[in-house]
């Protein structure tokens, strides 16, 4: 039963082969099996959990259809009510969240089950989720490797079997990148699909929430029920949700994919660029026609991001003042004693250097060579992606240049670290949608699809990527550890 997809969970409880109170079972015990080992999880809502499943359970004999009983994950900086959501951080770490993020709203309204809170880098800054304040999460292919960033919790769950989905947040890169390095899809929608009400901030132009799932088919089923216009976020679009699933099998003969060819450049490990060259050619064999771009500026999609999001972390976490959230110091001086010990004790190194770098570059006399230079340069590469979707459908890219890498390894090297989303970040600067799909495995690791579309393009990534899994089985792919009952 643990290796089923959305789909199969959805079609099993509709016959009546298992209730959701089993299956929520089943996953509660893998979870307590394997997250000492794992880490995937900061709390498990066991009990909620039950609580929900009973519920769902009798929706079901009434009728109540979908998503109703069937379990999910979710990254702990979505605001569950009367469950701490923690954000990674010792900052938050005794926060009940006093109210749903309309992500989690809208999946509770589908019925579905919530069995805990994934592990993530603190504040979702990091790329290998070292910097969570509750330790390290392990890659379930190789425990000595990391499992992708920010939302490594929520890809390891997913790639282990602990969850049969999760939802992660993408900024610059956080769904895509840790979904590459465990072998399982993420979906980033364009920036405004999904609504960020209740996603605790990092930096608000570029925060996005997505599906993490097994496949393509089980993200349009998430996606579905995720998305939509709400009025408590004032950057979501009020645009229509369409039908995700209904084009899953459309034909992709005739589409045009780009290469660009600064994502197959220097850094990219030998391997992940053959295995992707390999997964391309597969959508060829499919009828998708390439075709060579340029997408010119991406050099400076790092420097332009470690400006803007440095920025906007800087402006949203100073909420976090001792006073009226989270940890406060103990015995404190006087007010700015408060302010100056609850932050330091609080807040770790990765998060404290980013609020340093955004309060230098939003400070006046460098705003203007540095953050407004960085706006400049964002238009850049968004031109770029649109010049580029005016020849093609979509663009093609790896997610990773490198499979996932030892853990401790880039720790101390930000800048190293940093280098690891090269492939992730246009896309969130762009506020484009895009998905990672397992391809195939170098050193017996997963490598990532990337596949990058136009705005509210999400129905044809979905497509495409479902195309590509039905004629492959990476998706399937467990890690003999976890690969059983
Ligand atoms: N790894 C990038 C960072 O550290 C992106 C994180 C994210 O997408 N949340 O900021």
């Amino acid at each position: 039963m643990y290796k089923k997809t959305l789909a199969e969970l959805i079609a099993g409880l509709e016959a009546g082969e298992f209730s959701s109170v089993e299956l929520t079972q089943m996953y509660l015990e893998r979870i307590k099996r394997w997250n000492p080992e794992l880490n995937a999880f900061i709390t498990i809502t066991e009990e909620l959990a039950l609580t929900q499943a009973k519920q769902a359970d009798q929706q079901r004999h009434q009728g109540k259809g979908g998503l109703t009983g069937v379990p999910i994950a979710h990254k702990d900086l979505f605001c569950s009510q009367g469950v701490r959501s923690s954000c990674g951080s010792k900052m938050l770490d005794n926060f009940i969240a006093p109210y749903n993020a309309t992500v989690v709203e809208n999946l509770q309204q589908a019925g579905m089950v919530l069995l805990g809170k994934t592990n993530m880098d603190e504040f979702a800054m990091g790329s290998s989720n070292e910097t969570s304040y509750y330790g390290c999460v392990k890659n379930p292919w190789d425990v000595s490797k990391v499992p992708g960033g920010s939302s490594g919790g929520s890809a390891a769950a997913v790639a282990a079997r602990l969850a049969p989905a999760s939802t992660g947040t993408d900024t610059g890169g956080s769904i895509r990148q840790p979904a590459s390095l465990c072998g399982i899809t993420g979906l980033k929608p364009t920036y405004g699909r999904v609504s960020r009400y209740g996603m605790v901030a990092f930096a608000s132009s570029l925060d996005q929430a997505g599906p993490m799932t097994q496949t393509a088919e089980d993200a349009a089923l998430l996606l579905q029920a995720m998305a939509g216009f709400d009025a408590k976020d004032s950057t979501c679009v009020p645009q229509e949700v369409p039908d995700y699933l209904s084009g899953l099998n459309n034909d992709i003969a005739g589409l045009t994919l780009g290469l660009p060819k600064e994502y197959f450049a220097e850094g990219l490990d030998d391997e992940v660029a053959s295995t992707v060259q390999q997964a391309i050619s597969e959508l060829q064999k499919l009828g998708a026609k390439l075709v060579d771009i340029e997408l010119p500026h991406s050099h400076l999609s790092i420097p332009t991001y470690y400006v803007v999001a440095p920025a906007e972390c800087s402006s949203n976490l100073a909420r976090y003042d001792g006073v009226r959230f989270g940890y406060r110091c103990q015995n404190p001086k006087d007010l700015e004693d408060l302010y100056k010990r609850s932050r330091s004790e609080g807040l770790g190194a990765e998060v404290q250097r980013r609020i340093m770098i955004g309060t230098y570059v939003l400070s006046s006399g460098y705003y203007d060579a540095y953050y407004l230079q960085a706006q400049k340069v964002r238009q850049l590469i968004r031109q770029d992606f649109q010049q580029a979707f005016e020849k093609v459908d979509m663009i093609v890219a790896p997610t990773s240049p490198t499979v996932a890498f030892a853990l401790g390894d880039k720790f101390n090297d930000p800048v190293t670290m940093y280098l690891s989303d090269i492939d992730t970040i246009a896309v969130n600067l762009a506020g484009l949608p895009a998905m990672s799909i397992p391809a195939g495995f170098s050193q017996q690791l997963p490598v990532g699809l990337q596949l990058i579309g136009n705005y509210f393009d999400e129905a044809k990534l979905l497509n495409v990527a479902h195309s590509y899994q039905q004629q492959t089985d990476w998706h399937c792919q467990i890690s003999d550890g976890f690969n059983v009952e």
